[in-house]
């Protein structure tokens, strides 16, 4: 029940309407039996700064980033940590002694996924499709578990350089224009874990999915889609198809609320909670 002890936490962005994060963790919340709520709270862009002034004002004590807010909070908060400032964008904020602390949760949500599902990282060879947030988010965890090389799969050569050249002073990650059929041919026979981070493949790309060619890529290799709606994208269809094995991206969302969950409270909900209550809205 809601009193006037309650400790507030929420989720900023817009729009907030579809987002699955209040409902996964208020019943991570409730679970947990602890004093909280998780609120959606729509901000405009040009609403930011004195959105977050309010937030301040009336005693939050975290809260989640979401588009279009992940880059421009930065400049807002007094410290960003480690895996933040690496990636370029906040997920999670935490109000802690005084201070407003942006964090990065995707990453380590991603990572996690792969290590509950058993999937080697250390020594490994990574092709990411795309190079946006999520792809930095993706490299980030990747090179902070000793993964061997990354070859980014884009349509955009220039775009991916910036993201290359962030990560250079920990590993020389490869661009490959993904029309350049040949040229990705050598990645593809060597790659351990071929990654979808562009939205092709949601329902509003009408059945679209970044090009792969097939019959080179590895035949251990496993496939993994940060979308998770539909949970089976054409990505992962043609994965399939071909005997890879697959993983959407449900449970990255989990972990990573788990994450951010474990940040505000210092304490470890419960997973299959929040995957439930995920599986009652995507079923739904
Ligand atoms: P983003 O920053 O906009 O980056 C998207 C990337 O995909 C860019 O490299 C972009 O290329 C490329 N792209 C976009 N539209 C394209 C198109 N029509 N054809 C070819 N390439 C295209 O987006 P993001 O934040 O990285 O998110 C990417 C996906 O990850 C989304 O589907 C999002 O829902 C998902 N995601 C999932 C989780 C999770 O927890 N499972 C977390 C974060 C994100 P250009 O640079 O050339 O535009």
């Amino acid at each position: 029940m809601i009193s006037g002890k309650t400790k507030t936490l929420g989720i900023i962005g817009y729009s907030v309407e579809h987002s699955l994060s209040p409902i996964m963790q208020n019943e991570a919340i409730a679970a947990a039996g602890i004093d909280y709520v998780y609120v959606p709270l729509p901000i405009k862009p040009e609403d930011l700064t004195e959105a977050f002034h309010g937030i301040q004002k009336i005693g939050f004590q975290g809260f989640n980033v979401t588009v279009p807010h992940k880059v421009n909070i930065m400049p807002l908060l007094d410290d960003i940590s480690e895996s933040a400032r690496h990636i370029g964008a906040v997920n999670t904020v935490i109000h802690r002694n005084g201070k407003w602390i942006g964090d990065n949760t995707d990453s380590i949500g991603f990572i996690n996924s792969l290590k509950k599902n058993h999937i080697k990282i250390q020594d490994t060879n990574a092709i990411v499709l795309g190079a946006g947030g999520a792809a930095r988010a993706v490299i980030w965890g990747l090179i902070e578990n000793g993964i061997k090389s990354i070859t980014l799969f884009v349509r955009n050569i220039a775009k991916a350089q910036q993201v290359v050249d962030l990560f250079s002073q920990y590993l020389t990650i490869q661009i490959c224009d993904w029309n350049q059929k040949e040229q990705t041919h050598n990645y593809l026979k060597v790659c351990n874990l071929l990654i979808n981070s562009t939205p092709l493949g949601m329902s509003s790309y009408n059945n679209q999915m970044p090009p792969v060619d097939w019959k080179w890529l590895a035949p251990d290799a496993v496939a993994y889609d940060l979308i998770y709606t539909p949970a089976i994208t054409p990505f992962l269809k043609m994965a399939k198809e071909n005997g890879h094995q697959i993983f959407n991206g449900e449970e990255m969302l989990i972990e990573q609320g788990i994450a951010a969950f474990k940040i505000w409270t210092n304490i470890m909900p419960d997973y299959e909670i929040m995957k439930e209550s995920l599986r009652k809205i995507l079923n739904h």
